[in-house]
Parts: structure tokens; sequence; C-alpha cells
């Protein structure tokens, strides 16, 4: 524990400003107002150094889905650390944690997928599958196989690749983004872009785009589709029925490898231990990371099919790894986190008990005058704010009706995220029914307190 421990906020306010460089953050507004500086965490709870309590309804970044306070992770951690607190898998060597948690994590996910490579965080895994499907096609005879094609609005991490793979404008426009070879088609927001006509339809027009693009610039160039089963920080778009099936055909039909960026849906939050068990995907690979530790330490990996394994074997040295590849007190710390979710049922606790319970509350928002849509899946959940009942035309400035009623729902106890001016839930899996409750009541009042206030004029039309 560092010396700052009991330090007032406004000192540690002040050091952070100071010091600290946050990730997508607007320093000076930020600093203006001083960071809210948590203290501690436990179950589904936090709090802040003034000792306001919060439900953490966003499981920190998607991520802690066995909630906070686990001391079986923390005494794995422990243990392992004085047993072996680093060791690299780099020069013919393996270590016992890594080893278990590879044959662990294959008994969980889809049939096929029988191989894990290991990194420290979401954005690695992509940044790993980018290279390992362009090697892949390479090793198979057809080095021209290197477009990756992904989809407007996704979320594929913050490195060069991964923010290049990502949709996210804002994001491409620093940097010199997206690097070669990365193509972007639609978004499966029927409420965004397909409002006038059935959600069945627009899904299946969604996918054809994919179809559409390999056609444009030729099978023979394309080396994988990647997406999120559900998109996860584009706003919780969950895409219509019809939609992952036929994007499965086209795959198949051109020879492309369909990648599952897994990073959020893995590990439960669809109610499934994968968001590819829920929407019946085939994956070729999948990124996973967050609930694969539930944040207690950072690691993530990519996981590859029997196919894809073997033409990677077939292409010799693989020139890609991580010093913390496979990292012991990591690996040990996501093992521990797995047996907690196995011997406590959680995922088929989310999945029965919990997901019905939460989406039928999150259903009954719909009815609210400043509701335009209300979707989600699983343990995901968003509230799409509207000034439109009937239509879907948003505001007149994208996002300060949503960081208004986040900042409402923060003073009332609760964090929840605003994508643009939808509200983003997605709670620690342990959550009980009472405090799904509790959630759904100060969510009640914040958006009813920002329709107030938007109402009088006092926030933006
Ligand atoms: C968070 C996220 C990532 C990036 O993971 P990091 O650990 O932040 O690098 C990648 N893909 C998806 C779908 C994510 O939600």
């Amino acid at each position: 524990m560092g010396n700052l421990h009991n330090a007032s906020t406004e000192s540690l306010q002040q050091l952070d400003a100071l010091h600290h460089l946050h990730p997508f953050t607007d320093t000076v507004a930020l600093n203006k107002k001083g960071t809210r500086v948590i203290k501690r965490a436990d179950g589904v709870y936090l709090w802040d150094t003034d000792d306001n309590k919060y439900l953490d309804g966003m499981a920190g970044l998607w991520c802690v889905n066995v909630g906070y306070g686990r001391k079986e992770i923390m005494q794995a951690a422990f243990q392992q650390m004085q047993q072996l607190p680093y060791y690299n898998t780099f020069f013919q060597t393996s270590h016992p944690p890594v080893i278990e948690l590879s044959a662990r994590i294959c008994e969980l996910t889809p049939e096929g997928l029988n191989r894990v490579f290991y990194c420290g965080s979401g954005s690695e895994a992509n940044d790993t599958v980018v290279r390992m499907v362009r090697h892949y096609w390479s090793s198979m005879g057809k080095p021209g196989k290197k477009i990756i094609i992904s989809r407007e609005n996704a979320y594929h991490g913050s490195t060069m690749a991964g923010a290049s793979l990502g949709g996210m404008g804002p994001m491409h426009k620093q940097g010199g983004l997206p690097i070669p070879d990365i193509e972007h088609i639609m978004q499966p927001h029927w409420y965004k872009h397909g409002f006038s006509e059935s959600e069945e339809d627009f899904g299946l027009r969604a996918a054809k785009a994919l179809q559409q693009r390999i056609e444009e610039v030729g099978a023979e160039n394309v080396a994988a589709f990647i997406a999120e089963p559900v998109q996860g920080a584009g706003g919780v778009i969950v895409p219509p029925s019809t939609y992952w099936p036929e994007i499965q055909r086209i795959c198949k039909a051109f020879n492309i490898l369909l990648v599952a960026d897994e990073v959020i849906c893995g590990f439960g939050r669809t109610g499934q231990w994968f968001g590819s068990d829920s929407f019946q995907i085939e994956p070729d690979l999948m990124a996973i990371a967050k609930g694969l530790s539930s944040g207690y330490l950072p690691i993530g990996g990519v996981v590859v099919s029997d196919r894809v394994a073997e033409g990677l074997e077939r292409g010799g040295d693989f020139n890609h790894g991580y010093t913390y590849s496979g990292h012991p007190v990591c690996a040990a710390a996501a093992l521990a986190n797995i047996e907690i979710m196995q011997r406590e049922r959680i995922v088929e606790n989310a999945g029965n008990t919990l997901a019905p319970y939460f989406q039928e509350r999150l259903a009954r928002f719909a009815e609210h005058p400043f509701v335009g849509q209300t979707r989600g899946t699983g343990m995901l959940g968003a509230i799409q704010l509207s000034p439109d009942k009937s239509g879907n035309a948003g505001f007149e400035k994208d996002g300060d009706i949503g960081s208004a009623c986040r900042d409402a729902a923060s003073e009332n106890g609760l964090v929840m995220r605003a994508v643009d001016d939808a509200m983003i839930l997605s709670p620690p899996l342990i959550i009980t029914t009472d405090q799904i409750d509790e959630l759904f009541a100060i969510a009640e009042r914040s958006v009813e307190a920002t329709w107030q206030r938007f109402q009088s004029g006092e926030l933006g039309s």
C-alpha cells in the first residue's frame, strides 16, 4: 500500500492532474473537474475517497465478472508470486499455470478451438490476430490474402492494429490510422440504420454488405472477417437473428477466416460461456481478455481452431510474442477466476436466472417517454435516450444528454456508461436480483431527472 492511502481527495486529485494522463480523456476538462478517486471495492460496489458508495453497473470496464473482493484469486496470485513470479514462454519453456490454464480454456471454448496464444490485453490479442491470419494464409501458399474486413463502430482495442480494426472515426483521426489492408462495412445497428425495415430484413442486408465488399476487393485478397458477437463499446448493439447465420455462410462460401472478438462477450457476459455459443457462431479464431481474469490481472489471448493451428505449424517460426505472454501470475489468477465461475455456476446462473430478470427490467424502460429503444442480451443492456419517441432521431448534439445522465447516475450512486446518448449497463455476473432492482431504480431516477432538465430547456435540445 502506498503512502497516499489516507491522503485527502483534493491532494490526490491535484497530484493526479499534475502527473497522470488518462485514456480517452480531455485532460484539460478532466482536471478542471477533478478525477473521482476510487479507493476500494467489494462484490458489486465501489467506494471513493469521500466514502461515496456506487453500484458498479459496468463491472469496471465490462470485466469484473466474478465481482470484487475474491480472496481466492488474490491467494492464487500471491502463491504463484512466491513460487515463480515470472518466466517467459519463448525459449522452449513453459510453466504449470499456463499449461493448466490453456487446457482449461480449451475445455470451455466451442468445439475445434484447442490452442491458445497469450498476450496482455484485448488490444494485443487483436494485433496478434492480424499477424496470425496473414501468416496463416501465407503458410498456406496464399500470401495475397491480407485484407481484414471489420465493421464501422466496432471496438477492437487501442493499439495500432486494434484501433485500425475498430471502426471508430475519432480514433482513426489520431495517429495515422487505419493501417493498410483493413476494410470496414456497415454495423448491424437496426435502430440507427434500419429503422424503417424489419429487423430480420435489416440483419440480412447488413450481413450481405460483407459479401459485397469481398466481391469488390476480391476473395483472393481477403484473409478474415472480424466482429464482436455483440458490439460492446459501440453501444451494446445486438445483431438481428438473421445476421450471424448469413455472415457464417458468407465466410464459408468465400473461404474467409471468421474471427470472433470475445473480449467482452466471453466468460459469461451473454449468458453462455462465449458469445459464439449464444449466436451459434463457429469462429476460426477468438480474441479473449477482460472476463478471462475478471480484470484482477491483465491477461488476454487468441484461441485458434485446429485448422488455423495446422496452417501456422506449416509456416515454421511465428515471429511474434510478448514478454508477458502467458505470465505465470496472471495465468494463476485467470485459473482461479475460472474455477470460481465453474464452482459457483456463475455462467449458468447468469444465463438462466439473472439475464431474464435483467432483460425484463431493461425492457420496461422502453415505456419511458425519453427512451427511444432498449436493447440487450444476457447481462448487457443499453437504454437509448431520444427526443423522438416514435422515430429514431438523436439530439442536436450527440452525447451531451448521455453524459448528463451518466453524471446524474453517478451522483445517485450508480456507475452507468454513456455511449453518445445510449446508457450502457454490464454489471458483474454475481449481482443479485435485489441489486438489479436497486440498479434500475437508480437508473430510472437518473433518466427521469435528465428528462426534466431537458424539458425545462436546461440541457441542449
Ligand atoms: C476492451 C476491448 C478490447 C481491447 O481490450 P484491452 O484489454 O483494453 O486492450 C478489444 N475488443 C473488445 C471487443 C473490447 O471490448
